[in-house]
């Protein structure tokens, strides 16, 4: 992509009204646009990391085999009044009558809709496990919409929803998301810890919210300090295998948030706990019965009997991840884009737009880079050296390449690391292969 050709409207000035430096950073790349009070426009460079994230999203669950589906926003009133739920909701529901005067919401969540989906076609034990997921837009009239895309109105989750026929079937389903969940968020340049959550009256220990650690975190967290050194990129994952001993070494260590640490009995010693804030980027929920019961989605075990199928509920906050992974990955200059999710590879500065050796070399090396498959950002404006490299330090592409007047006479091109800050100078064909697959 030519920047010339591209739309990145940034800004030189820092947004006044963003206290946080994901929001301060996205709007400053013209990564969006606020449309109203938490409801955002994602311009074309934040489209392609939200795309990246989701894509990482959804192979990681496809990969446990559950099935893609997509659900609407809008959904009838008359489901959630089915589980009890549409008076519950309270504000945060944005209700909506359509033109017959029917009840109508803008889904927060889709329990009902799916549990309505699966009891119309699912009568038997033999068709199960199910899980079926959907990356789709929701709708929460929060009090606060707040930071950015972190805490907005209008967000983009990856919601998927497992059905099985008993608790310890349902267990392995859990257990399946629970590995997948650390995959992706690891994936993603991030060190997920996995903090036990609040069941509420279904009890049982099958419930976790997945926070990464941030400055800027919403909410305190507390964990052993061998938490954070665990990584699951090397271990060899079938998901047809016993997920526990997994789930088992990860929820052995210590982690709690604040309403649940006391810090007069807290097991771990001072020196091993880790004291620090954390964004909710996920959240597993095993709820068993709650919605097959009321909304009679039953199926025929192996004895014949109808019983009510168990059910759990995995989220992912994609959108949220975008705000998320540039609070912990960002210095004073700019964001600085974990490989997997940037929405470039690389970023190529022709520093002498004008100058026909500059160009030439430039293009030359444009033109290998995307026959090679490689996303390039080409920024070929005619500007001031200064005012490219601000903006691509900015926009954190993890690889800069910078061609000007005194290199091209020398038969090489500078090549920086965006998170260290290494530069070295390598012919172009060195960089060209340094910078392949
Ligand atoms: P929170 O405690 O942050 O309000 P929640 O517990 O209500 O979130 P869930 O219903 O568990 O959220 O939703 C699944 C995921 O969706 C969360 O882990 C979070 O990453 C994301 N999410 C929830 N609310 C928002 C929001 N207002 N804006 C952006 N992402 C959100
Ligand atoms: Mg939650």
């Amino acid at each position: 992509m030519r920047l010339s050709k591209f739309f990145m409207p940034t800004l030189k000035e820092t947004p006044s009204e963003a206290q946080i430096a994901s929001h301060r950073l996205m709007l400053r790349a013209g990564m969006i646009r606020q449309s109203s009070a938490g409801i955002y426009s994602w311009l074309p460079l934040g489209h392609r990391v939200l795309k990246k994230i989701e894509q990482i999203v959804r192979e990681e669950q496809n990969a446990t085999g559950a099935l893609e589906v997509l659900m609407p926003t809008i959904q009838p009133a008359d489901l959630w009044r089915e589980s009890g739920r549409y008076d519950d909701y309270g504000k945060e529901m944005l209700r909506i009558r359509d033109r017959h005067g029917r009840d109508m919401l803008y889904g927060p969540t889709n329990e009902e809709q799916i549990t309505d989906i699966f009891r119309a076609a699912v009568k038997s034990y033999k068709d199960l496990p199910r899980n079926l997921y959907h990356i789709q837009w929701k709708f929460r009239d929060e009090v606060r919409p707040r930071f950015g895309i972190m805490r907005g109105r209008e967000f983009l989750m990856k919601d998927a929803y497992s059905f099985d026929i008993d608790l310890a079937a349902g267990k392995r389903s859990y257990n399946k998301m629970f590995v997948a969940y650390l995959r992706t968020f690891e994936r993603m340049g991030l060190r997920p810890i996995p903090l036990r959550a609040d069941t509420g009256p279904i009890g049982g220990n099958l419930s976790h919210e997945f926070v990464i650690l941030a400055e800027t975190g919403e909410s305190e967290v507390f964990c052993h300090r061998d938490l954070l050194e665990l990584s699951i990129r090397d271990v060899e994952i079938d998901y047809d295998d016993d997920l526990e001993p997994i789930v088992e070494r990860y929820t052995s260590y210590y982690a709690a948030s604040d309403d649940q640490h006391d810090a007069a009995n807290c097991p771990v010693p001072a020196d091993e706990l880790v004291t620090a804030r954390g964004i909710e980027v996920g959240h597993i929920f095993h709820f068993g019965t709650k919605y097959s019961k009321p909304m009679g989605a039953v199926v025929a075990n192996r004895e014949g009997q109808e019983v009510a199928v168990e059910m759990g509920s995995y989220g992912i906050g994609v959108s949220r991840l975008v705000g998320a992974i540039i609070e912990a990955c960002h210095d004073d200059d700019g964001i600085i884009w974990p490989a997997e999710v940037a929405p470039f590879k690389v970023g190529l500065i022709n520093l002498r737009v004008g100058d026909a050796g500059c160009d030439a070399a430039s293009a030359s090396f444009y033109e290998k880079l995307q026959a090679g498959g490689v996303e390039v950002l080409y920024d070929d404006r005619e500007e001031r050296g200064g005012a490219k490299f601000a903006s691509m330090d900015l926009i954190g592409l993890p690889w800069q390449v910078i061609i000007g007047p005194r290199g091209v006479k020398a038969g090489v091109v500078e090549l920086k690391n965006r998170g260290t800050g290494e530069r070295e100078e390598l012919s172009p064909d060195a960089a060209l292969a340094r910078l392949a697959g």
